[in-house]
């Protein structure tokens, strides 16, 4: 994959840009099939005619600016849809299928953090790396990291299976 990350906003911007919107629990795709979909590749124009909040920079996927927003008040444009983020799997190329779950991260972090956990004053985006400050007690809140994993428990060639 060829997505460098990145939180500090260029100062020169690609001509287009990859946009990750997000409505809800959904992302918006353009695609002209069902099976095929694409993450749209958007002019700052359009995008700001979109009238996109939350609009934070993610890095670059072949030397093409990434953001992620939420969906602004504007009606959807004809071309794209609002699909699930998990509908995306197979049908969405896989480094836009991984860029897209690392995006969402970034949104929902930035959006779930809009006020400080210890004095509840409005907090501002760090502009050098993801970050969100506080401007009455300076305290600094970053994405948390999430880690999965799985496990397998195998014995005498059988694996053990539990539910719940
Ligand atoms: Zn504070």
């Amino acid at each position: 994959m060829n997505f460098v990350k990145s939180a500090a906003t260029p100062e020169i911007r690609s001509e287009k840009a990859y946009y990750f919107i997000f409505s809800h629990n959904d992302i918006l795709v353009s695609g002209e099939s069902p099976d095929r979909l694409s993450i749209p590749c958007l002019s700052e124009t359009t995008a700001t005619e979109m009238g996109l909040g939350g609009v934070r920079f993610l890095g670059r996927y072949d030397s093409i600016d990434c953001w992620c927003a939420r969906m602004g008040p504007s009606d959807l444009p004809e071309k794209y849809r609002m699909v699930s983020l998990r509908s995306l799997y197979g049908k969405a190329d896989a480094d836009f299928w991984s860029i897209s779950g690392y995006a969402r991260q970034i949104h929902d972090w930035n959006l779930n953090f809009q006020f400080c956990g210890r004095c509840g004053r409005a907090t501002a985006a760090g502009t050098t790396e993801h970050s969100r400050i506080c401007p009455q007690c300076s305290l600094t809140s970053y994405p948390r990291i999430s880690p999965a994993i799985i496990t397998a428990v195998v014995k005498d060639n059988q694996i053990l299976l539990a539910r719940g």
